[in-house]
């Protein structure tokens, strides 16, 4: 499975003007990561003028074009940016996306906190639980996989896990983390792994190497290579895409990854 973290909130149209932001250019976007092998759309929505957002309305315009132009998962982010209110991350959930990110631990990134505590983390997840929302745990920290065991080990439904190595203050890229942190995860999870910047070539190796699956996109990587700036979410995809391939991975398309994931939605096709 590779999953298109495709926009991000820290990102701005001056750093990468390639940036899917509008509802157009999100769908645009979508179909062609789906035609480069995602099967999953991580998604973070932007205004008029590109500044991020959490607001429903936005959401609901975005994930409407993404569904029409793709039969990606929608997953949406209830991280949101550094600093936003717990209401305004907890709110797009009421859309009854697919797929949610949940981060079960505060850690800090960059000079910034991302601020989980852990009585928002069990909101979070009753939330999604009612709409019938799949939490994705975004694992910044080892201690991170404990809770989300702590959380949902006894709820009963498939456990999905994106292991985020590289964001500054957090877990490093350490060739064997993968491995490491894939061999503590609950049994019968299913996982994917993150090499934010210069880490997302190594991270995705490791990644494929140990069985796992993989996100990329312009959220997560700014440089394919030294001075070399990405150009769009398609090409990330189509990179590790062609990784996965040579190292004898077969990419798997949305409905398949469904099956993998456990989710009852049949998609749009
Ligand atoms: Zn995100």
């Amino acid at each position: 499975m590779l999953t298109a973290a495709a926009v991000g909130a820290e990102l701005t149209l001056q750093d990468q003007p390639n940036l899917p932001v509008t509802p157009e250019q999100a769908a645009a976007d979508a179909a062609r990561c789906e035609a480069e092998g995602a099967s999953v759309y991580h998604l973070h929505v932007r205004d008029e003028e590109g500044r991020p957002t959490m607001s429903v309305e936005r959401f609901r315009e975005v994930s409407d074009a993404i569904a029409a132009s793709s039969n990606l998962i929608v997953q949406f982010t209830t991280g949101g940016a550094l600093g936003d209110r717990e209401e305004e991350r907890i709110a797009p959930l009421a859309l009854a996306p697919e797929m949610a990110t949940l981060t079960p631990g505060s850690v800090n990134l960059g000079d910034g906190v991302f601020t989980n505590p852990p009585p928002l983390v069990r909101r979070l997840y009753e939330r999604m639980g009612e709409a019938g929302v799949r939490p994705e745990f975004e694992v910044f920290e080892a201690g991170m996989i404990a809770a989300a065991e702590r959380l949902a080990g006894g709820a009963g439904h498939h456990l999905h896990f994106d292991l985020v190595l590289g964001a500054p203050g957090a877990m490093p890229a350490w060739p064997d983390a993968p491995g490491f942190l894939a061999a503590h995860l609950p049994e019968g999870a299913t996982w994917s792994a993150t090499g934010v910047g210069r880490a997302f070539k190594p991270v995705a190796a490791a990644a494929i190497e140990a069985g796992g699956h993989v996100r990329t996109g312009l959220e997560d990587v700014l440089h394919v290579g030294p001075g070399e700036k990405a150009t769009s979410n398609p090409q990330l995809v189509a990179i590790v895409a062609a990784m996965a391939e040579s190292a004898g991975r077969r990419i798997v398309e949305p409905d398949e990854a469904r099956k993998l994931l456990g989710l009852s939605s049949p998609g749009r096709r």
